[in-house]
Formats: C-alpha cells, structure tokens, sequence
C-alpha cells in the first residue's frame, strides 16, 4: 500500500509539472481540454490517495465518491482535447469545456448524494477497498463516457489518415494515451482487474500526464499543432471549390464565395447548369484549355483539378482557381504588339524592296536604268562566261532634239514612252531593255546571232515609225543603232558597249536610221533603211 500511496504522489507531481508546462505552451487546439482531463485525473488520483489514508469506512466512501468529480470529468475532458485537436474545434470552446465540466460536477455531486437515491451505487460488496455495485445512473454515466471516448478514437484513425509528420505523431501519442487509462478501466469494470487491490484507472490515466509531457517535449503538442491547413484554406486568396460527381459543392473557401453563384451558403447546393464553372467543368479535355473567364466580372482563371479519390471521396474534385486576368491581358498586349511590330517589319520590307526596284528602274519609261545594266549585265557574263554569247544594241532615236522642239517635250517623253513599251513588248523572254541616257537604249539578249538582233531591230524599227504617224505627225521617228556581240566584240559589258557605241556613231555619220555592226575594230554597213 505504500508503494502504491508513493507511485500515485509521483503521479500527482507528474500531473501537476504536466499541467504547468502545459498552460504555459502556446495556444493550440484542444489545449485547455487536455490540461483539464489531466487536473480531473489528479483530482481522481488525490482521491485514491485520501482513500487509502482512510481508515474508517464512510471516510473511504466519501473519498471514492467525491473522485467521481474526476472519473467522468478525466476521459470526457480527453476525448474533446482529441476531437478539437482532430478538427472539431466547437469542442476546444469555452462552452464546451463549461459543459463538460457541468457533467461531470453533477456526476459528483449524484455519488455525493448516492445515500440518498443509490443511482449509482447499490450497496457495498466490499467494505476493504471498497467496492460497490453499480445502479442504472453508474450505468448511463459510463455508456455516455465510453461513447464519447469511441468517437474521439474513430475520429482521431480517420484523421491518422490524411495527417502527415509530426502531426501523425502528436495523434498517434494522444489515442494511445486515451486507450491505456480505458483499457485499464474496461478490464477492471468488466475483468475486476486491480493494481495494489484497485482499481487501475487512476495509475493508468496519471500516466497520460507522463505521455503527454513527453509529446510537448519531443512531438512539440500545442507548439506545432494542425491549424496550418485550416488557416490556409480561408486565407488562401485563390477560390477553391469542392465539388461531387454532381456537382455538388461541399466545400468552398471565403475566396470562392466571392465568384458569382457561389456565397458562404451555396455549400451543399448544386451548381447551376447555366453557371460558367459548372459549364467549365462539364467540358471533356480540362488540362487542354484550363482558362475560365467569367464574364460578369471580366476576370480570367487558372484552373487545376485535382481528383479526390486518394482522399476517400469518389468522383469528388478539388477546383482551384488562379486568377490570371492580369497576366492573360499582359499576354495579349504583348500578343498584339507583336503582331503589329510583323506587320510593320513586312511594311518596312516591302518599302525597302520597292525603293531597291526603284532605284534600278527609270521613272519616265519604266524600263531598268544604266544603273541596273552595270549591276546585272556583268553578273549576267560571269554566270554564263563566254560559252553563252551575249547580243548588245545601242539605240539612239535620230533627232530627237528636233521632236523636243517641234512638240514639245511632252510629246518628246510620250515618243520615249512608246518606244520602250515597244521594246518591252517585242523583246524575247531572255532578253532585257535599259534606259540608256536621254534617248539611248541599250537592249541585251542571251543566246542570239547578230543576224537576229538585227531582224529585231528592224521590227522595232517599223514599231516607231508606225507611232510616228501618231506622236508626232509630219515627222517621221527614226532610230540608229550599233551591234557588239560577246565575246566577240568584247570580254566585258564596258568592251562591248564602248564597241555598240563606235558602231553607233557610224551609223549616225553613214546618215542615221540605220545599224551599223562592230566587227574585228573595223565596222562594216549592214543594214540601211
Ligand atoms: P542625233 O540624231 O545626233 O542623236 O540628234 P539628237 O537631236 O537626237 O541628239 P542630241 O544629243 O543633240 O539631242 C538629244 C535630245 O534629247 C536633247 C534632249 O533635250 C533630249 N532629251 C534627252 N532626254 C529627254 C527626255 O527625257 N525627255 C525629252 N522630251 N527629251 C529628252
Ligand atoms: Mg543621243
Ligand atoms: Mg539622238
């Protein structure tokens, strides 16, 4: 008995160091009821001690009867602590706690009064301990007790669950500190199982001040406890969305009460079919367009879906929305502003290419100019080099000065801009016409005789005259013309043009209207018309 009487003191000490150091720890979720589970079973442990101080037997009644402001308040106090710290916060609450602590006063107060109505004890079996047999109330008071300690217990496997790391611990060590005083207590109710001839209970639930001194010490109780996720939950500025196969919402956070259609209380109630969400979700291939724009309040979403079936609920998804109005906004600026910045770069390129074609050409008649000649004509004879001839004409209009003066220099340009349509439209596909100077032309074709220049020149030759008749009228249009071929003549466009030009000029001294062929620096007559 001494034993006993010194093992209970060091749980009393135990208790009490529990209790301080549990009071003085940050505010956590079933703090307050865990302290109170521990003052109730060193009030019930105070009493086995006084019991066993006893020596007459109404003193040991009393003792036992008083210790049972304890024995409903400890485990009640307990399972509370584990279903507020397990999520049912109402039951960390000040009323619950005052609540509880009613019960287990008037639970006190009816064995205090048991003399009186004997609800909870009968009669004594056993005057030594003593023991009692239990009335209908000893009965209610346990069935409700047990029932309480079986939902903290189911709560606290189903939250096991989805806890994870030091929260899975801090679970774990307060149902097992739940089930040991139980345990104790079921075997010696229904087992008449005794430690030091009593009943375990007491020993058993001082030992959870131990465990639970242990858990602030090393699985950090109160210092780390599961509020984080709640907390996230509400505060997380993005709408999550809870939904069943339904479309059901069964849990949305403050967030998501802002979206239309949905408010605090639209949790158990189904999404409409109109509502863009539900038409969102309703859609097949999420991961491929996960944009929702609600139109109503012009705002983009993210949406990610997360399928609930790891977390024991069939068909049910988690929605997350991520606003993006800004940044899809952003996006389509930049979208635009590239496409505004292409439409320019190909503006820019089709000037730079015109202003190019521009260049090479003459405004008055269109055809390329000199310029372009000594760009291409060179490339033209380092392609091919001397195995493709190369046929030259220089053509000068014969007194032109006299068109210019007899109608004007707008019938002169009009002469020039007909003869080049001339060239251009009796030219072969090969061959190439350029402004030359004022009223020269030179004509380039690949792959020709001499003899068939010439037979061009003589068809050109008709051409203007023929527009003579029109342009100017009583003046007939006339030109002379010199014929280089490469490399015959020359072994560069600046050789065979220099020779065209000689042959030229003879023609114009043999009388104009005429064209005159360079051959071996010694030009001979051919054609005159
Ligand atoms: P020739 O038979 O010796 O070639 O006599 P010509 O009068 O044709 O030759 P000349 O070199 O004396 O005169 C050329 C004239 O061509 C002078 C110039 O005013 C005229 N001319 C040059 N370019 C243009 C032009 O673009 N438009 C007009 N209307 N006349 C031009
Ligand atoms: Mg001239
Ligand atoms: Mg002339």
């Amino acid at each position: 008995m001494t034993t006993a009487t010194l093992l209970l003191a060091v749980m009393l000490a135990l208790g009490l160091i529990a209790c301080a150091a549990a009071f003085r720890s940050p505010r956590a979720p079933g703090k307050h009821a865990f302290i109170l589970a521990v003052v109730c079973a060193l009030w019930w442990t105070a009493m086995v001690l006084l019991r066993f101080g006893a020596t007459s037997l109404p003193d040991k009644v009393m003792f036992s009867e008083l210790a049972w402001f304890g024995i409903v308040g400890a485990p009640m106090f307990w399972a509370a602590g584990i279903l507020s710290y397990s999520g049912f916060r109402r039951l960390g609450t000040l009323q619950a706690l005052v609540a509880i602590a009613c019960y287990s006063a008037l639970a006190g107060l009816a064995a205090l009064t048991n003399d009186r109505h004997h609800a909870l004890y009968t009669g004594i079996v056993n005057v030594q301990r003593p023991t009692f047999s239990h009335g209908w109330l000893f009965h209610i008071l346990l069935t409700v007790t047990y029932v309480f300690m079986i939902w903290a217990c189911v709560t606290a496997a189903s939250r096991l669950q989805l806890s994870q790391a030091i929260h899975r611990r801090q679970l774990l060590g307060l149902v097992a500190a739940m089930l040991l005083p139980w345990v104790a207590n079921f075997a010696f109710v229904f087992f008449e199982f005794r430690i030091f001839n009593d009943d375990p209970t007491p020993f058993a639930f001082s030992l959870t001040s131990l465990a639970m001194l242990m858990m602030q010490e090393h699985g950090k109780l109160f210092v780390a406890p599961p509020i984080a996720r709640d907390v996230i939950f509400n505060v997380l500025p993005d709408p999550v969305i809870v939904v069943d196969g339904d479309a059901r919402v069964l849990e949305a956070n403050p967030a998501a009460w802002t979206l239309p259609g949905l408010a605090e209380g639209s949790v158990g109630t189904i999404l409409p079919p109109g509502h863009p969400l539900r038409a969102w979700l309703d859609r097949d291939n999420h991961a491929a367009a996960p944009l929702l724009t609600i139109g109503e309040t012009q705002t983009t979403y993210e949406v990610s879906v997360q399928r609930l079936e790891k977390w024991g609920r069939d068909g049910s998804i988690m929605v997350v929305l991520r606003d993006v109005t800004a940044r899809e906004a952003a996006q389509q600026q930049l979208a635009a502003a590239s496409r505004d910045l292409v439409v320019r770069l190909n503006e820019n390129l089709a000037l730079q290419k015109k202003l190019v074609e521009e260049a090479a050409r003459d405004h008055l008649t269109g055809l390329y100019n000199r310029r372009h000649a000594s760009k291409i004509i060179p490339d033209c004879i380092d392609t091919h080099g001397p195995a493709q001839p190369l046929a030259f004409a220089l053509i000068d209009l014969d007194h032109f000065k006299q068109v210019n003066d007899r109608f004007g220099h707008d019938a002169g340009d009009n002469v020039l801009i007909a003869f080049a349509e001339i060239l251009r439209n009796r030219m072969p596909p090969e061959g190439c016409a350029f402004r030359f100077g004022g009223e020269e032309f030179l004509i380039a074709i690949p792959g020709i005789s001499e003899t068939e220049m010439l037979s061009l020149t003589q068809t050109w030759r008709c051409l203007l005259a023929e527009e003579g008749a029109r342009l100017t009228p009583g003046f007939q249009l006339t030109f002379s013309c010199g014929v280089a071929v490469f490399p015959r003549d020359g072994q560069s466009l600046g050789d065979c043009s220099k020779a065209a030009d000689v042959a030229l000029y003879e023609a114009k001294v043999a009388g104009r209207n005429r064209d005159v062929v360079w051959r071996d620096k010694s030009s001979h007559l051919h054609i005159a018309s």
